[in-house]
């Protein structure tokens, strides 16, 4: 069987941000409201439809419109038990909602535009579910180092890099089925958000890859909490990401904090929601005290203002 994904919000969290969203655009319709009526009312109106137009398709890029760096929330229907969902091979991270189950897909920035298939697996079924993926084009940014030395890399450090790499690989790409997670992330940090995720970056002039994450800048030593319960899987000081943790939420959810200047939990420890894990700092390759936020689905690194919202 085949069908389409077109289900509306389907998980508290996509209702979160529609709901702000929904308070900032009646806010913002109120006032061009004010301004365009003192003036002309058929260029009002006009413009009026084309902004309810260009808000109603918006919301549905925010909500339920998968995007490149974004999150696919895919209702899968019924199952006779909890089926495993795979997305180019990779098993999937899944919720059930009333009765239904919810595929959470990570869709890697550089992954093509266009249709895209899951496949739902049970012992009994087995379905392909076809879903859209749209563009979306990142702008780009400049960064400033003192030295070349996180830009052009020496012999040591690069194998220091490639053997960090195959092992922050590794756990990016682990499916843990032994620790579960409703997705209800919370802001690990409070403070000003000094980039965005998807930028191009360009360090001293050199093109390198886009940014994986969310960096909220804050005072160093300001502690750092856990943005959802999980296991520590990594505690470690990175060549570019100084000091870094990574939790382990369960099926392929993985969220990681960086650039710390010192940690407050060790290997292996259980954490709640909330719980402090370290401090901000500005080690590895960073110009400032900030924290780098990053979420991982099914081993994509995702834009983590889809669940925390740049939009608050
Ligand atoms: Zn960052």
């Amino acid at each position: 069987m085949f069908y389409y994904y077109s289900k509306g919000l389907s998980s508290s969290f996509l209702r979160f941000f529609y709901f702000f969203i929904n308070i900032k655009l009646s806010f913002y319709l109120m006032k061009v409201t004010i301004i365009l009526s003192k003036t002309n009312k058929r260029q009002y109106l006009k413009t009026l439809l084309i902004l309810l137009t260009l808000f109603t398709s918006s919301l549905l890029a925010l909500s339920n419109q998968p995007f490149q760096g974004g999150v696919a929330v895919i209702n899968i229907g019924e199952f006779e038990q909890k089926p495993k969902v795979f997305f180019k091979a990779r098993e999937v991270k899944v919720l059930q909602k009333d009765g239904d189950y919810v595929a959470v897909i990570g869709i890697a920035i550089d992954e093509k535009a266009g249709e895209k298939h899951i496949v739902a697996v049970t012992k009994k079924k087995k379905e392909h579910i076809y879903f859209d993926v749209d563009a979306k084009s990142y702008k780009k940014e400049y960064i400033k180092l003192k030295t070349n030395k996180r830009v052009t890399l020496s012999k040591t450090d690069l194998q220091r890099f490639q053997k960090e790499k195959k092992k922050t690989k590794k756990i990016l790409k682990s499916f843990n089925k032994n620790i579960s997670s409703n997705l209800e992330f919370i802001s690990p940090l409070s403070g000003r958000i000094s980039s965005t995720f998807g930028k191009k970056r360009y360090y001293n002039g050199k093109a390198k890859s886009p940014h994986k994450g969310t960096d909220i800048a804050a005072k160093r030593g300001t502690p750092i909490v856990a943005s959802l319960g999980g296991k520590v899987v990594l505690r470690k000081d990175l060549f570019f990401n100084g000091n870094t943790i990574y939790l382990d939420h369960g099926e392929g959810v993985i969220t990681m904090y960086s650039h710390m200047q010192k940690f407050a939990v060790n290997d292996g420890d259980d954490i709640q929601k909330g719980d402090v894990i370290g401090y901000v700092g500005t080690t590895g390759r960073s110009t400032g005290p900030h924290l780098h936020f990053g979420i991982i689905l099914n081993g994509e690194a995702i834009d983590p203002g889809v669940f925390i919202g740049d939009y608050r």
